[in-house]
């Protein structure tokens, strides 16, 4: 075994050791890791110092109780987490989850990828995440409403506008952020921009609910035109139909593609004519007004099918996973290869099994993993804080550019440090270009 690699082992197994059971954050940090090492081989500084041990290492966990009462009047009990990762190049900063599989691997996972991302993006932004294991769905407005006041009863404890700036996730989106930022204001008698995602009449930005979707497209775009090619006339398959996935739709419609699925948590529809812009509102009313299920997209177009499981056994040129992590496994991403897959944009947090990222980085597809390709969302974010600190609001045209401008800089970062005999390894540019920053920020702290 190489030096590296045995440097590499040990690593893990510590890593291991200390977080037992934790297998999502244990698979995130192995991800980062086998591309770290071998970068920092010759560089015996960052061994010395122990940075990736002490990135591997929250700063902080925060786990608290949440009783609320539900319309029938029972109290209800969930566990609410606030896990500050990383604050070397700005305050926390990263997504809520209400999610019944939320435990602490997963905010782990989350929080340490969000260091990389945010670092990616250029943005002072350091690396946090959140939650709780509270179920959004089937739950009337007012009972989320009480749950999220509960929430924010503690979270207030823990975050600032210069400490930890929250956002949302999977089961936050702009009703639970005004639920929350209304009790934080409500609670601190402050008017500052302690959250992201807010409605646009008090303090959100342009542009931010279509970020993530829109930024993954983007990513992919780059990818594409680098390789002399580009999205018109492209099949494309998208799992999701929350946030990301919607607007991920929108913007490969805007660019001349195809996109032929979306997917829930109870199956896929295939529309082999393809998800248009009418098709899109029509998805926006069942999936953000009536909370509906994706079948019922089936059952309105005549050209749609329902079918169980996942969307990766349907034939398309690039697939974007907007739905959760580990929901591409090796297999399905030998069949996506079969049938002719040439790119994958990763919309979600770790969509893809380790294994699967190897069957994609073998053949040599254009991969572009989470943290460069879904980092449009939270640098969106990153400028509405700086709007809110400033008391301004920028123009939609203005923010679109520099959410392309920031999407076209992170492609070029991975370049510049994925470059591999004339092949671009987008996994490691985009792990060592996060690194770097984080990595040089410890080093001028010292022992801290
Ligand atoms: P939403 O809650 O808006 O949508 C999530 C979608 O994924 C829903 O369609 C949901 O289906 C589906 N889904 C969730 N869990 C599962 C599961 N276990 N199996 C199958 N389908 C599932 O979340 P977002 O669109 O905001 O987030 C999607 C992904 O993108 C997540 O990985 C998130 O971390 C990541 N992300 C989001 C950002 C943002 O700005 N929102 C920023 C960066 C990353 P159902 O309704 O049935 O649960």
């Amino acid at each position: 075994m190489s030096k590296t690699n045995e440097y590499l082992q040990r690593f893990m197994n510590g890593v291991i050791k200390r977080n037992p059971g934790e297998l999502e954050f244990h698979q995130a940090v192995s991800e980062v890791a086998g591309t770290i090492f071998p970068y920092i081989a010759d560089k015996p500084i960052y061994h010395k110092m122990q940075i990736l041990e002490r990135m591997a290492e929250p700063d902080r966990v925060v786990m608290f109780r949440v009783p609320w009462t539900d319309d029938k009047g029972n109290i209800r009990n969930q566990r609410g987490y606030r896990v500050q990762f990383n604050n070397s190049i700005g305050p926390y900063k990263g997504g809520l989850r209400f999610h019944p599989s939320v435990n602490l691997s997963v905010l782990k996972f989350l929080g340490f990828e969000q260091t990389f991302k945010n670092s990616l993006t250029g943005l002072p932004m350091g690396g946090g995440k959140g939650g709780s294991d509270f179920n959004p769905k089937g739950k009337s407005d007012n009972e989320v409403m009480r749950f999220c006041q509960s929430f924010m009863i503690e979270l207030r404890r823990h975050i600032g506008e210069d400490t930890d700036v929250p956002a949302g996730d999977i089961g936050v989106g702009g009703r639970e952020i005004g639920f929350l930022f209304g009790q934080y204001k409500r609670l601190e008698n402050r008017f500052v921009g302690v959250l992201t995602g807010k409605g646009m009449e008090f303090g959100g930005s342009k542009i931010r609910t279509e970020a993530t979707g829109y930024g993954t497209v983007y990513f992919m775009d780059n990818m594409l035109t680098r390789a002399g090619n580009g999205f018109d006339g492209k099949t494309v398959c998208i799992s999701g139909s929350g946030n990301v996935a919607t607007y991920a739709v929108e913007k490969v419609n805007h660019l001349g593609g195809k996109v032929v699925t979306l997917s829930d948590s109870s199956g896929f529809v295939h529309d082999p004519e393809g998800i248009t812009a009418e098709k899109l509102e029509y998805l926006i009313d069942l999936k953000q007004v009536r909370r509906g299920r994706i079948k019922e997209y089936a059952d309105e177009y005549n050209s749609a099918s329902f079918h169980e499981g996942r969307p990766w056994r349907v034939s398309c040129e690039i697939a974007l996973p907007c739905a959760t992590q580990n929901e591409i496994n090796e297999g399905e991403a030998k069949t996506l290869l079969k049938n002719g897959c040439i790119g994958v944009s990763e919309g979600a947090n770790m969509p893809t099994e380790l294994a699967g990222i190897d069957v994609f980085q073998k053949a040599g597809i254009l991969y572009a993993p989470s943290k460069a390709a879904n980092a449009g969302g939270v640098a969106v974010s990153g400028l509405e804080m700086s709007q809110n600190s400033a008391r301004i609001a920028w123009k939609e045209a203005e923010l679109e550019k520099l959410l392309k401008d920031t999407m076209q800089t992170i492609h070029d970062s991975c370049v510049e440090y994925g470059e591999r005999k004339g092949r671009i390894d987008y996994l490691a540019g985009a792990n060592i270009a996060g690194f770097v920053k984080v990595a040089d920020a410890m080093l001028s702290f010292g022992h801290t």
